[in-house]
């Protein structure tokens, strides 16, 4: 029977205090209370107080094992959760807890705009993950699940800088499992995420030769304007090569007199590709465009950088798995929803590089992120987190076959 969402009997779990009840309003404050918290990616203090929210939520459960796990380069910790590391069955639910607003950053507070719309940093991008995984583990645990199924959370405090401290913990971890869920935003329309692109950033450096403005002829020769010739040409790839995304995101050269010819330009590119086959004809392609100036007198272009996220691509695994959870959609009688590809990565990369199969773009629906008008749909807390549960209620019955972990 299909019971509409807030008309369910109030689930209840024991927690070391007393007795918390899956309602709108309860997931709805804690949200608050989180997203409330700064968690810049580089507010040390406040990741730690985050950090200490979070553990004490999840040790509010019975069953899990908490750890504090040391992210390599940073003095961050990540969180990990696990029940039943000893079943037949593992999933990875995969998380993050800082975000892009910094501790001097102006957007801080909450604001509930209407009943359903709350406007906050990182509602979405992922504080209402976090709730969503939080009330998932919640419900599933009150459920009386199946010895068949363990369970690993991993929330990590530096995925929008690129996972640098995490990734190796993130590898690590889907070396461990079958299946990844990862908790970034669902579309505003609710769509999950088939697959993202992949992510580099690039540094191109131009050497000239300093000289005076006023010389002529002249030996100089202008570092600026030769960069400059090289970025319009690198503009143009998207154009030339589909599925690639590529952006100048930052420039600098020359100085305060201006009658100096600049010897030194730099600029900073944000480069994105679909297929991991990509990545090496845009390499190639990056090189080729500095040639023609490389061939000058006096001149001299270099390019480095790498691509930190690799594509997540979508395989039979994930097909497979986005069949069943929409399948408890259906049941639970939520709205329709598809699967999209995103240009924006996730650790869902990381997992897929690791052979990680994942679902991805679990978490609250919602929109606008990283900006002060980021805000999340809040009944979808709920939703979310019981489509979840009911999703690892499925595997745990065997409804869905799993692939095999790659180590156990
Ligand atoms: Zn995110």
């Amino acid at each position: 029977m299909l019971l509409p969402i807030f008309a369910f009997a109030p689930l209840r779990f024991h927690d070391s205090i007393g007795f918390v009840i899956l309602d709108p309003s309860v997931l709805r404050d804690r949200l608050i209370r989180w997203a409330d918290q700064n968690s810049g990616s580089g507010h040390l203090a406040g990741l730690a107080a985050m950090l200490d929210l979070l553990e004490a939520s999840f040790s509010a459960f019975p069953e899990v094992d908490i750890e504090r796990m040391p992210c390599a380069g940073t003095q961050a910790e990540a969180l990990r959760i696990r029940f039943r590391p000893e079943a037949a069955r593992q999933v990875l639910l995969s998380g993050h807890y800082d975000t892009v607003y910094g501790a001097d950053h102006p957007f801080q507070r909450c604001e509930l705009v209407d009943e359903r719309t709350l406007r906050g940093p990182g509602v979405t991008d992922m504080k209402g993950g976090l709730v969503v995984m939080h009330a998932a583990l919640g419900l599933y645990l009150q459920s009386n699940p199946r010895h068949t199924l363990g369970l690993e959370l991993l929330l990590t405090p530096d995925e929008e800088t690129g996972s640098f401290g995490s990734g190796a913990l993130i590898a690590e971890a889907a070396k461990r499992h079958q299946l990844g869920l990862v908790f970034e935003p669902a579309r505003p329309n609710g769509s999950l995420v088939q697959s993202r692109k992949g992510t580099g950033n690039f540094v191109v450096t131009c050497h000239g030769r300093a000289g005076h403005a006023a010389k002529a002829p002249s030996d100089a020769r202008n570092a600026i304007a030769a960069l400059a010739e090289y970025l319009v040409a690198a503009h143009r790839l998207p154009a030339e090569m589909p599925g690639i995304l590529l952006n100048v995101g930052l420039i600098r050269g020359g100085s305060e007199a201006t009658n100096v010819v600049p010897d030194f330009a730099q600029a900073l590119l944000d480069v994105r590709i679909t297929r991991a086959a990509d990545r090496e004809a845009v390499l190639s392609r990056l090189n080729e465009l500095a040639a023609p100036i490389n061939a000058r007198e006096g001149l001299r272009i270099e390019i480095s950088g790498s691509f930190n996220r690799p594509p997540k691509e979508c395989g039979p695994a994930e097909e497979a798995a986005f069949a069943v959870y929409q399948e408890c959609g259906r049941e639970l009688g939520l709205a329709p929803f598809s699967w999209i590809h995103a240009g924006g990565g996730s650790d869902g990369n990381l997992l897929s590089a690791a052979g990680l199969p994942n679902l991805d773009g679990l978490g609250v629906i919602g929109d606008h992120l990283h900006s002060d008008r980021e805000y999340c749909v809040v009944p979808s807390l709920v939703e979310r987190a019981q489509l979840c549960e009911l999703f690892l209620k499925r595997i745990a019955e065997g409804k869905l076959i799993l692939p095999q972990s790659s180590k156990r």
